[in-house]
This record gives structure tokens, C-alpha cells and sequence, in this order.
């Protein structure tokens, strides 16, 4: 089996940097964190392939690129706090962690976030805080955060975390009325009351299911 170090240099070169992403900082981050760590012990020798993978509970943990594109697309500086909604595995959230001073992330499976938790201190991850609990609603008591990554599709943006940003902090969300069709929307926090919407493009994510995302019965 290939070296994970060698497979997250082929996985950034071929996968990453040739589909336009670009950013340093993101280029450097995917190449230090080990995705082999986030991925189940039965899959992995698919760990870097150009896909996403089964975590169990009907959940994945996303496909490098996209992970990539979502971090590039949170516009990340060193010193930032970040809240991540949807830690499946983990993975993404040892990205962000790897440019941000703190991370907090919110898993709605009791499972899953104990097993990401165990993971990120596994892997070394002393930066980041994992909360089980609807993540449409944030995490009001570490709030306000510079960027806000929302890792599953919501059929709207959750008025709960627009409020929980920064000013001049990015929130980036998938959104669409149908389970797996969305655009990625990024939007920026520029007053009290304004708010910057921009559209990056169709992507495809499982349900954000909460409060303000899909209702369970959806
Ligand atoms: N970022 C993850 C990773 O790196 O493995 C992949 C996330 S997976 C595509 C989406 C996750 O969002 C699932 O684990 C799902 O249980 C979770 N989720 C869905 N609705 C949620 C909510 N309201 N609050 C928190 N997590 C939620």
C-alpha cells in the first residue's frame, strides 16, 4: 500500500490543485492532515481515493476536493475561529484546524461525534471542540465565529448562523429545495444587518436535518 504521505501529495496534486483550487494555506492543510485516520479501518485503501466514502448512520465523509473547495471558499486566516456544522468523521474539521487557532464542530449523531472526537485527539488535533447537538442552531456561547462551514444541504440559510458571525465573517452552506442538489452559497457578514450572498456553484450533500434545515419527516 502506498504511503499516506505520498497519497496526500498525489491526492492534492491530481485531485485538488489541477481542479483549481489554489490557496496555499488549503493546499498545505490537505496535505498534513490524515485522512486515513477519518476514514473507516475496512476502507482503507480507498482513504485518498476522488470520492466520498460510508461512515456509517447513512453518512460520508465528504470527497477531498470538495472539502478543499469549501475550505478555499471560507477565505481562512491564521487567528480565525471557525464553527463547523455536520463533523461526520472529523476530516474536514482536521483541515480547518490545521489554519485555524480554534475550531468548534457539532454532530447530530451521538456516534459520530464520539468517534470524531476520539480521532482528532488521536491525530493530535488539540484545537478543536466536538458538540452533539442540532448544529442549525450554532453554538451561541462560542460565538461569534470569522467563518462558519456548513457540511450537509439545508433547504435555507439558518437565520441562527448568519447571527453567529462575525462581521466580516464568511458563511458557507450548500442550499437547494432538494435532498442532494444545491448550490454552494457563500455569504459574508458586512453590518450589523447586511449580508453579501454569492453563488459558487452546484454541489451535492446529504441532509442537514434540524431545527432550521430539513425536518426529520422531510
Ligand atoms: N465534514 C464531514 C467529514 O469531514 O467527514 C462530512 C459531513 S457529512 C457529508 C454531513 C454530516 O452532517 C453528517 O454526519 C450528518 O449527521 C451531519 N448533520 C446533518 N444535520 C446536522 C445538524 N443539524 N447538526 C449537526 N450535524 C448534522
Amino acid at each position: 500500500m502506498i504511503k499516506p504521505k505520498n497519497a496526500r501529495r498525489r491526492m492534492v496534486d491530481e485531485q485538488i490543485r489541477a481542479r483549481g483550487v489554489g490557496d496555499p494555506k488549503v493546499l498545505e492543510a490537505m496535505s498534513r492532515a490524515p485522512r486515513e485516520r477519518f476514514v473507516p479501518s475496512d476502507l482503507q485503501e480507498s482513504a485518498y481515493d476522488d470520492n466520498p466514502l460510508p461512515i456509517g448512520h447513512g453518512q460520508t465523509i465528504s470527497q477531498p476536493f470538495i472539502v478543499a473547495l469549501m475550505v478555499e471558499a471560507l477565505e481562512l486566516q491564521p487567528g480565525e475561529r471557525v464553527l463547523e456544522v455536520g463533523t461526520g468523521s472529523g476530516y474536514a474539521a482536521a483541515v480547518l484546524a490545521e489554519i485555524a487557532d480554534a475550531v468548534f464542530t457539532i454532530e447530530r449523531h451521538g456516534e459520530l461525534a464520539t468517534r470524531a472526537r476520539r480521532d482528532l485527539i488521536a491525530a493530535g488535533y488539540e484545537n478543536v471542540s466536538v458538540m452533539e447537538g442540532d448544529g442549525t442552531l450554532g453554538w451561541p456561547e462560542a460565538a461569534p465565529f470569522d467563518a462558519i462551514l456548513v457540511s450537509a444541504g439545508s433547504p435555507v440559510v439558518p437565520e441562527s448562523l448568519k447571527r453567529q458571525l462575525a462581521i466580516g465573517g464568511r458563511l458557507v452552506i450548500p442550499v437547494g429545495p432538494e435532498t442532494l442538489a444545491q448550490h454552494l452559497l457563500r455569504i459574508t457578514r458586512t453590518g450589523l444587518e447586511s449580508f453579501q450572498l454569492e453563488d459558487l456553484g452546484a454541489v451535492r450533500f446529504v441532509r442537514l436535518i434540524g431545527a432550521e434545515g430539513w425536518s426529520d419527516a422531510d
